[in-house]
């Protein structure tokens, strides 16, 4: 075993046969044809691809070439000689990528696993500006791309969310509604006062890069639950606006804030993004515009 020291040891050939059990069963499960892997080059999509590949086969795993640029030169290099010498089709054909942060919603929430403000502001100069700058990708970035749409676009301001038993939630990551698909059409939803409550305060505030209700001004959504009155859709309390989450969210939004005002101030190409009535002024301003109803 070399250097590695004794309680890292694995029993890599028991492991493997779990991974791949796992991989092949988590196939048939979703009810999927395959296996898409990104391949860097490295050591960790290498390891995924030949695992998928021992699970469901050659001719059901596609590699997606996707070096990044601080990798080495002889990656992407490396990730076709790995793909091909295991067989597998590779295409280098990704259209469209998402980036989504980690949102403490659900059951269970984790204010831990979200980015810290640093991170995000790092995500923001190196994650999907900077692919599709480089490459002909669409690549969105869920939060700091919010000025090219005015800020969040929750609430129907541009979308909601029907969840499987029917309630319309202003975003996929707020759990709360008060109304359900069945009882009530979606236009009388959609201009509810729940959700005219939402599109009323929309945005939170100038800085278009800390748009969200939920971790960027989490005081706005404990306002509009005060106000309306909403039931929860995951369990008997929505932890987005009771205490810990709603006292550590209120924490992390101040430390964003701390970052992100700076980068507004600083970058006024991102300002610049502003679509239509979304022009620097008052906030006041701002809700005039957005309060019109659907
Ligand atoms: S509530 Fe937050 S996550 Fe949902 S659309 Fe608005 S900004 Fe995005």
């Amino acid at each position: 075993m070399g250097l590695i020291p004794e309680h890292l040891w694995i029993d890599s050939a028991r492991v493997s046969q779990e991974l791949e059990t796992f991989i092949k069963t988590s196939v048939g499960d979703f009810n999927r044809e395959g296996v898409i892997v990104s391949l860097s080059g490295g050591l960790d999509s290498s390891v995924v691809l030949a695992l998928s590949v021992a699970a469901v086969g050659y001719n059901k795993v596609l590699g997606l070439v996707m070096p990044e640029r601080d990798s080495s030169q002889d990656s992407e290099s490396d990730a076709r000689l790995l793909a091909e010498t295991l067989g597998v089709k590779v295409e280098k054909g990704c259209l469209i990528g998402w980036h989504f942060l980690y949102m403490p919603a659900g059951l269970n929430p984790d204010t831990s696993l979200m980015l810290t403000a640093k991170q995000r502001e790092l995500m923001r100069v190196r994650g999907p500006r900077r692919i599709r700058n480089e490459k002909p990708l669409l690549t969105l970035d869920f939060w700091n791309d919010a000025p090219v749409a005015g800020g969040c676009i929750s609430g129907s301001r541009h979308y909601f969310h029907i969840n499987s038993h029917g309630d319309v939630e202003p975003c996929i990551f707020i759990h709360l509604a008060t109304d359900n698909i069945h009882d009530k059409s979606l236009r009388e939803v959609i201009n509810s006062p729940f959700f005219r409550g939402f599109r009323a305060h929309q945005p939170y505030g100038e800085n278009l890069l800390r748009p969200c209700p939920i971790i960027d001004h989490p005081q706005v959504l404990r306002e509009i639950c005060a106000e309306f009155h909403p039931y929860s859709t995951d369990g008997p309390a929505c932890g987005l606006i009771t205490s810990p989450i709603s006292d550590a969210l209120d924490k992390y939004s101040q430390e964003v804030a701390n970052i992100m005002d700076t980068v507004w101030e600083r970058e006024s190409a991102v300002r610049h993004f502003l679509p239509g009535k979304f022009v620097l002024g008052k906030v006041d301003e701002k809700k005039s515009v957005v309060k019109t109803p659907v």
